[in-house]
């Protein structure tokens, strides 16, 4: 009815900002992102890749969401780590008198 309403085909696909001339679809790709020293690999995840030059982009919700169940501390403030106060002790230096 309405030429406004979007087709699912033109959701999933957007304009390629490095080739300017192919369009990005909507894949399930293997996502890569280190979490700390771990290499986490996260299989059927939505990307975006060019079928012109082939330029490959995650899918930015979904690393969002992915971001946040990655970090439990997502959204929280940052405990703060305990610091042992060690009080050092202040070297007294006092220079012996010659009072007595
Ligand atoms: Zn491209």
């Amino acid at each position: 009815m309405s030429e406004n309403l979007p087709l699912k085909d033109q959701l999933e696909t957007k304009p390629c900002n490095e080739c300017q001339a192919g369009v990005m679809r909507l894949h399930l790709i293997t996502y890569f992102t280190w979490l700390g020293d771990d290499l986490i690999t996260v299989p059927n995840f939505p990307g975006w890749i060019c079928d012109l030059c082939g330029r490959r982009e995650y899918d930015e919700k979904s690393v969002s969401q992915l971001t946040m169940l990655l970090d439990p501390n997502a959204g929280k403030p940052t405990p703060l780590k305990p610091v042992s106060k060690r009080r050092s002790p202040k070297p007294i230096a006092r220079r012996p008198t010659a009072e007595s």
